[in-house]
């Protein structure tokens, strides 16, 4: 997958391209990320990359002509990187190169779709994306329609730029690139991945101030661990998120096991480890 990025701070990028995950990722070319800053495209000598709102009023907005610019040079290199002219969205079967390669401009600003597990896997189904950072107060709205195909946001609530937007999701996104975690780690048990949260989990030692862990996980008995995992994971869930449970339709086994949990919550609250 091919990300670029483009940012008035792309040194901001050092925090997923140097450490971790993602940083294994990106060198073993799982994901290959550019940063395309608009100050590179400005003719002024102050290279300016702000500029005043029309109408008045506190604040700036991203000048426009820079922005611009910066958003073709990461398309036209994505173009070329494969050969050819990109699409604007879809996938098209049977094509060869650029034109077949599934990509999607996108704003992160706090008007957008809220990012979830579920956009995450929509998105790292995608073949190029390029990610625009806000600063100031944003960007000129028609920059926003003749450039932008869909606004992402990470929350309901502001932040100074759109760079700490795009880790989050560049991240997630990532995760899910078959390969980018190791053995012992993997996206599928992750929270979420299948609209649960992830059930407790243990490591050493095996008792701390006098609290053990559970049994069943140093039984070795496979069957019963799955099922204590999952008993524990809908009851995470119902405990912490139960408006995800509305959105799901569980099966009978895990209609049980929840019922089971439930009962043994309500008749020892504190006692859900074993
Ligand atoms: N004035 C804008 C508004 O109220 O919609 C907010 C501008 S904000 C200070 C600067 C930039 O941060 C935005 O252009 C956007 O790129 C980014 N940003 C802020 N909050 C965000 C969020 N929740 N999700 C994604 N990006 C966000």
């Amino acid at each position: 997958m091919q990300i670029a990025v483009v940012t008035l701070f792309p040194e901001m990028f050092a925090a997923v391209s140097e450490s971790g995950i993602t940083a294994r990722a990106f060198r073993n070319g799982l994901v290959r990320l550019t940063c395309w800053n608009p100050r590179d495209f400005t003719d002024d000598r102050h290279r300016t990359v702000d500029d005043k709102p029309f109408g008045g009023g506190p604040g700036m907005l991203m000048k426009t002509a820079p922005l611009q610019a910066a958003i073709n040079a990461a398309r036209e290199a994505l173009d070329a990187s494969v050969g050819g002219r990109g699409d604007r969205g879809s996938r098209e079967s049977g094509e060869s190169g650029a034109a077949s390669r599934a990509r999607r401009v996108i704003y992160l600003s706090p008007q957008g779709r809220r990012l979830d597990q579920r956009g995450v896997c929509e998105l790292a189904e995608l073949d190029e994306l390029i990610l625009v950072c806000g600063r100031y107060q944003g960007i000129d709205e028609r920059v926003l329609e003749s450039e932008i195909d869909e606004e992402w946001s990470i929350g309901d609530f502001v932040i100074s730029g759109g760079e700490l937007a795009a880790m989050v999701m560049l991240d997630a996104i990532t995760r899910q690139q078959p390969g980018a975690l190791g053995s012992e780690e993997c996206a599928e048990l992750d929270s979420l991945a299948n609209g649960l949260l992830h059930c407790p989990q243990y490591t050493r030692p095996q008792v701390i101030d006098r609290r053990s862990v559970p049994d069943v996980l140093l039984s070795g008995d496979h069957e019963q661990i799955r099922l204590w995992r999952l008993k524990h994971s809908l009851g995470a869930t119902w405990r912490k998120r139960p408006d995800l449970l509305e959105g799901l339709e569980l099966g009978s086994e895990q209609q049980a096991l929840l019922q089971e949990y439930i009962e043994e919550f309500e008749t020892a609250p504190g006692d859900q480890c074993g």
